[in-house]
């Protein structure tokens, strides 16, 4: 089944169709956010999602098509495909870490993997540091937000991209955030050499 609005196309099955519209106006009020956040006027074409509800055929195609998977992972991004792979809240639900979600984390996630989308066609599908680009997905679409102090991360694994817990990278751009303007945030969105450059100072007014 199918549902379109302005910046995606939902490709989904039975088990999703009584959240699916709340979902889409969910994306689509923070579509519109975070479009303008990247200032990139419009995407250079809607996005795609297709929403599995099999893990077996989710594996599969994630494998077929060498986009890689592990048993942890429930969505997958891919920017030069314009197209966003993710479980649906049934199969979901049966991914290791994911047995208590509820559609709210669905929601937020979908949100999540909107924002790499918006980000790639931003920087033009260049590569930053793992934390720069998590940080900003998760900021911008509102996860983690009861994250906590101290941080569980070091210098060392900002720079190696050294994957830890996400609710570092929320508490990381929330820190950001609050303390410089847009233009800088962009800047270290865009400019991985300006960003590691910028990491240590981050790291000390965190980690110390
Ligand atoms: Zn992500």
């Amino acid at each position: 089944m199918k549902l379109s609005r302005k910046y995606f196309t939902f490709d989904y099955n039975e088990t999703d169709a009584k959240y699916i519209e709340d979902l889409a106006n969910y994306l689509e009020k923070a579509a519109q956010r975070i479009i303008d956040f990247f200032e990139i006027k419009h995407l250079t074409q809607p996005v795609y999602f297709k929403f599995w509800d099999s893990i077996k055929d989710f594996k599969k195609y994630l494998i077929d098509t060498d986009k890689g998977y592990e048993s942890w992972v429930v969505g997958h991004t891919s920017g030069t495909d314009h197209r966003i792979d993710a479980l649906s809240l049934k199969a979901r639900q049966s991914v290791p870490y994911h047995r208590k979600d509820a559609e709210k984390d669905l929601f937020e996630m979908v949100v999540h993997e909107f924002v790499h989308m918006c980000y790639y066609q931003y920087v033009g599908y260049k590569d930053n540091l793992l934390y720069i680009q998590e940080g900003l997905a998760v900021y911008l679409s509102n996860q983690y937000s009861d994250a906590k102090f101290p941080l569980s991360c070091s210098l060392e694994d900002l720079l190696n991209e050294t994957q830890v817990d996400y609710s570092n990278y929320r508490l990381i751009f929330n820190h950001i955030f609050k303390t410089h303007d847009k233009g800088y945030i962009l800047k270290l969105a865009k400019d991985k050499q300006f960003a590691t450059q910028e990491t240590p100072k981050i790291a000390n007014q965190l980690l110390s």
